[in-house]
């Protein structure tokens, strides 16, 4: 067998164009202009490509996008000030703090400060919950952007074994609670740094979710034939970007497959500016929440 490639770029200039008419429909029922500021500490070369590439994103989509550069000596206060001032900004209506912030910086501390309503990456512990209790309001982009991919590329997830391996905040938790929700469906299980035996647990995967940050960590022989491979992982090896799995072996027996680069990664900004139109519209009283 030799795998569907899942095409992520394509489903992310989709997702986009849809995010576009969606702002464009609110700017002409509203005059509300989608906006999303972000917040940069420090000097990190990564995260300011990262930051630069979602404003880029919210530029072609009509939106409004702000930058708030700061340096990396920025005390926790005067972040907490700035994030404070977001949210009272009633012109603002998704908030980005772009992580890592510099050591000294309590994480926790800052995303736990965003206004839950313009909470657009889904990290504040309300949206968790919501999500959690199957009432999300804001899907965290990564793996909201996977089920995207699942759902337009016609793959069924009720009834099917999903195994996610990682289990960050960001991905691999959010992920399982995603495939296990009502309307998914899936029966899932998920992996992490302390399982053992991985490989035999991914050889039960009807869908299998790799998203740990090792490169071609899933062997082609640990794919279930006819299954559904997700590569979260993105890993710089060389001048080259490679994923969590070794992609041309999996690829021989998998039914659908990912690439990396190509795959979930342009998801990500996507769904960032479909949590950002969601905001804007919430907040404009276009909707329940
Ligand atoms: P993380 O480092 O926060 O979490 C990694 C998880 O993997 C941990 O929960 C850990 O338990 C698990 N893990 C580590 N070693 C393991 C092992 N040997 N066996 C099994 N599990 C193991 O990483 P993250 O933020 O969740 O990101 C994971 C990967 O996804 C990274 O490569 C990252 O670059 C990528 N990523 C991609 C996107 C995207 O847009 N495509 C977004 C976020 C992260």
């Amino acid at each position: 067998m030799t795998a569907m490639v899942i095409d992520g770029k394509q489903i992310a200039e989709q997702t986009r164009a849809e995010a576009a008419a969606g702002a464009l429909a609110l700017k002409t029922r509203t005059g509300v202009v989608p906006h999303l500021a972000a917040v940069l500490v420090g000097e990190d070369p990564a995260s300011a490509v990262y930051v630069r590439n979602k404003q880029i994103a919210c530029e072609k989509a009509g939106f409004k996008s702000t930058l708030h550069r700061l340096p990396a000596s920025t005390g926790q206060g005067e972040l907490l000030a700035l994030v404070q001032a977001l949210n009272a900004d009633s012109g603002v209506h998704g908030i980005l703090v772009q992580l890592p912030l510099p050591k000294g910086i309590d994480t926790t501390l800052i995303l736990d400060a965003i206004l839950p309503a313009k909470d657009v990456d889904g990290f504040h512990p309300e949206n968790v919950g919501l999500l959690q209790q199957g009432r999300p309001r804001f899907l965290p982009c990564t793996p909201a952007g996977v089920m995207r991919m699942l759902k337009v590329s016609g793959i069924e997830t009720a009834g099917k074994h999903a195994v996610v391996i990682g289990r960050s905040d960001i991905v691999g938790k959010p992920m399982a609670a995603l495939l296990v929700q009502k309307g998914a469906d899936a029966t899932v299980t998920l992996c992490h740094s302390r399982t053992r035996d991985i490989g035999a647990f991914c050889r039960e995967a009807d869908i299998l979710v790799a998203a740990l940050g090792i490169p071609q960590f899933v062997k082609g022989d640990w794919v279930k034939p006819g299954a559904v491979v997700i590569d979260v992982g993105i890993n710089r090896v060389g001048d080259k970007l490679v994923g969590d799995v070794d992609y041309l072996p999996a690829a021989q027996v998998a039914s659908a497959i990912t690439p990396v680069p190509g795959g979930v990664g342009p998801m990500t900004i996507a769904m960032l500016l479909a949590n950002t139109l969601q905001a804007a519209t919430n907040l404009s009283g276009l909707d329940g929440r």
